[in-house]
């Protein structure tokens, strides 16, 4: 069986690290081994990332945007390649594998505008002969952990940013799913850039502890669950590294009287399903305004779930597939089995559900609950699945009081055919990702991308120009070239233009 190791100064390795087996979620079957890497691994890619520094840093930004164009190139052209590797260990359909794979290449697109982005910032003459400027300097050795619903799409968020800055870089990706991210290691080596600049470590909570304490790791990047979002931050901080980190979340929609009800379901019914819920901006709680509205809703999505297809990754006539493991498939049927327990009424039950010839695979169907209050613990938490929870209220107050008193703001969205609704929607929500009849709003590439409270750790967001920030640091140069005739006088007081 294959043994997927490591990434390091340019060469794929399989060391004495011990493994742990990889699942085809679709299948239930082991398909794979994955390297679980320690501190010495880890100790071996800082040192290679080190190495590179000095002669990465002083390389041009445009020829590093050069090898970034030649890897977004690569990465097209290898699309069915990575889509596959996605699927077998994700369980993602290929369509949702090429939409994952496009947001990623987009991230690329904007990193390759390095030569613009790094160009600094310039005030001449502020005093006499004074001119003083801005540059953006990179760190050094940076590192990303990143989490098992995005393989490709979070990397990339990453370090082709912290890359063109002149960084180099440690990827840590999810053990569960890490073949997709050391494919495209390597095509980024193929596309001309020099070894030691990424490296990629496989492995868990070792690896991660060596990232977070290493003397040489001057930066950390991390994406995942809250729990262990607020662990990075605080022991990152606690060793002196800059760190961003972004968390879980639990995403509303408010569905107001007004709303266009087609419009609502069809989106409502792909961003809670797809992907099988395991999005970090799933919506994953529908809050009706009125009970007509609710009543509506409910049937128009009752009838519709009924057409959802759920199966394996390589048919793209699936909607969605499985989710990532057989203890995650049962934390999932836990909500829903708590939800009907704690007084909601579960209208559609995807607990059962096993499309035809994959009966072991880690297949939820998608489910309905209706009647959710705030006490319950299916609404407090995360679920990560294919679950739709609906809330009914009176007012829109009420609705955003209930998004605002939420552990998590990560992203939320409003349904509504009133302007003034809807600004005064976005403009007091307590959340960092808000659309406007857009169910996922996940910003662009050339935005940023982050959630308030619970949902980030840290100052900021992920990649766009808060990702260029993240990955420099500002030197701020003051400069004079006096004439030679010019003589300086004494001066004691704190200087000033007066
Ligand atoms: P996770 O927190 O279990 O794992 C994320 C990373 O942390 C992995 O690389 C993993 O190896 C490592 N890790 C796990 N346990 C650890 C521990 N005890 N100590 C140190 N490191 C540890 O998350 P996941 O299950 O892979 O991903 C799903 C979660 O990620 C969801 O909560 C989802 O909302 C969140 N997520 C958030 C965003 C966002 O942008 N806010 C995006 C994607 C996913």
């Amino acid at each position: 069986m294959q043994t997927i190791g490591h990434f390091i100064n340019g060469e794929l390795i399989v060391d004495d690290s011990p493994t742990q087996p990889v699942y085809n979620p679709s299948t239930g079957e082991v398909s794979k081994q994955v390297a679980i890497g320690g501190a010495k691994t880890i100790d071996d890619a800082v040192a290679a990332a080190k190495a590179a520094f000095p002669d990465w840093r002083k390389t041009p930004p445009l020829k590093r945007a050069r090898i970034m164009f030649k890897f977004k190139e690569l990465l097209e052209r290898h699309a069915d390649e990575i889509c596959r590797l996605i699927g077998e260990e994700h369980g993602k359909i290929v369509h949702d594998a090429a939409g994952e794979l496009q947001r990623g290449i987009e991230n690329v697109e904007y990193a390759c505008g390095a030569p613009e982005l790094l160009k600094g910032e310039h005030s001449r003459n502020v005093g006499p002969d004074i001119d003083s400027w801005s540059e953006f300097h990179p760190l050094g050795v940076v590192a990303g952990i990143t989490p098992f619903n995005f393989p490709v799409m979070v990397p990339l968020w990453m370090f082709p940013m912290a890359i063109v800055c002149g960084n180099t870089f440690v990827l840590k990706p999810s053990e569960r799913d890490p073949s997709a991210s050391l494919y495209i290691a390597q095509l980024l080596k193929e596309a001309g850039l020099p070894d030691g600049v990424l490296n990629v470590v496989n492995g868990g909570k070792d690896a991660v502890d060596a990232i977070l304490t290493h003397k040489d790791i001057q930066a950390v990047s991390f994406v995942g669950s809250t729990p262990i979002a607020e662990y990075i931050y605080k022991t990152a901080a606690a060793n002196g590294k800059r760190c961003q980190a972004l968390g879980g979340a639990k995403n509303h929609a408010i569905v107001m009287p007004d709303a266009d009800l087609d419009n609502v379901v069809n989106s409502l019914l792909g961003a809670a399903f797809g992907s099988s819920g395991e999005r970090c901006m799933a919506l994953s709680v529908a809050v009706a305004v009125g009970d007509e509205i609710a009543d509506k809703m409910i049937a128009a999505l009752k009838n519709a779930m009924q057409q959802l297809k759920i199966g394996v990754h390589s048919d793209k006539a699936n909607d969605f597939g499985p989710v990532i493991t057989h203890e995650h498939k049962q934390k999932v049927l836990g909500h829903i089995k708590s939800a009907s327990e704690q007084g909601a009424s579960v209208l559609v039950d995807g607990s059962r559900t096993m499309p035809a010839g994959y009966e072991n695979g880690f297949f939820v169907g998608a489910t309905l609950i209706d009647n959710v209050t705030k006490e319950m613990s299916s609404y407090q938490a995360e679920i990560f699945g294919p679950v739709l929870q609906v809330m009914r209220v009176q007012t829109m107050d009420e609705a955003m009081r209930l998004i605002n008193e939420h552990e998590y703001g990560n992203g939320t969205c409003i349904y509504t055919r009133d302007g003034e609704a809807a600004r005064y929607f976005t403009d007091n929500i307590q959340v960092g990702m808000v659309g406007v009849n857009i169910p996922l709003p996940v910003p662009v590439a050339y935005q940023s991308f982050g959630g308030w409270k619970r949902s980030l750790f840290g100052d900021l967001f992920m990649y766009g120009p808060d990702g260029v920030r993240f990955f420099t640091r500002r030197k701020t140069i003051t400069q004079r070239w006096p004439s030679a005739s010019v003589r300086e006088a004494q001066q004691f007081s704190m200087p000033t233009l007066n």
